[in-house]
């Protein structure tokens, strides 16, 4: 029987993921390597990214895109959050006193277009000012699946929802990417600080949608 899902542990450190993973989540597979250095990742645990609840971390943006949930566990025993639901304000999450992250689960299979583009100011050791991540499936020509997890443009991680129903159901092209472009551009309410300006911000959210149609290319 094939697995539903991949249970990654929150102690595991990044690069353990990373090694264990073997490649089944390509879209970890791109943003392992733009998280910090190896000296952290070497140390950093998917919980505590987690824990921190931070807007601009790395990590939220892909588990938003690849649709998983967090396992929650404390002495009165577990529950699983949709990570869509767990974020619930700047730095604040639906997780109770003497709750931890336990493990994060990874629905398979994995949308088969990836990308995560992090902009930030240097290549390495540095936080994200924007960090967008895309999950797409493209059959005969047209979106079927759509997730796209965003960073650094809201109080919290959040999906692209607005963009997403725009690109779903559509063709993969041009034209497609074109007003998706516009309607990722205008997706969260990107603050004005000292990584960036919330113009610059909303340039790079769009330009991000452009960039993935020129990578990954027409289907
Ligand atoms: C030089 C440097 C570069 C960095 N670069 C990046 C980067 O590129 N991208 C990025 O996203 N972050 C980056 N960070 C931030 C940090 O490394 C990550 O957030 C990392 O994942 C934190 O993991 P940790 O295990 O060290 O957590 P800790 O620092 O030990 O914990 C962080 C918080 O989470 C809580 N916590 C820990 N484990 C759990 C759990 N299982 N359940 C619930 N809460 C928990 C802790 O109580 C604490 O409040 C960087 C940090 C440094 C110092």
């Amino acid at each position: 029987m094939r697995a539903e899902h991949v249970e990654i542990g929150a102690a595991l450190t990044l690069s353990e993921v990373e090694r264990l993973l073997a490649g089944r989540l390509p879209l970890l597979d791109a943003v392992l390597p733009q998280f910090a250095s190896r000296l952290i990742r070497n140390g950093a645990t998917i919980g505590g990214n987690l824990g921190t609840a931070s807007p601009i971390g790395d990590l939220p943006p892909a588990l938003l895109a690849l649709d998983a949930s967090v396992v929650l566990v404390s002495a009165a025993g577990e529950r699983e959050v949709p990570l869509d639901g767990y974020f619930t304000g700047y730095r604040r999450t639906v997780r109770g006193p003497g709750e931890l992250v336990r493990a994060v689960r990874v629905p398979l299979p994995p949308a088969p277009v990836a990308a995560f583009h992090k902009i930030a100011k240097r290549r390495f050791d540095d936080i994200s000012s924007v960090a967008v991540a895309f999950a797409l499936d493209v059959a005969d020509g047209m979106v079927t699946r759509a997730a796209v997890g965003l960073g650094g443009v809201a109080a919290t991680p959040v999906r692209a929802t607005a963009t997403e129903a725009a690109l779903l159901g559509r063709p993969w092209d041009e034209e497609t990417v074109r007003a998706g472009a516009e309607v990722l551009a205008g997706e969260g309410t990107p603050l004005d600080d000292h990584r960036a300006s919330a113009a610059y911000r909303r340039a790079m959210l769009g330009q991000s949608l452009r960039r993935l149609f020129h990578e990954a290319g027409a289907a």
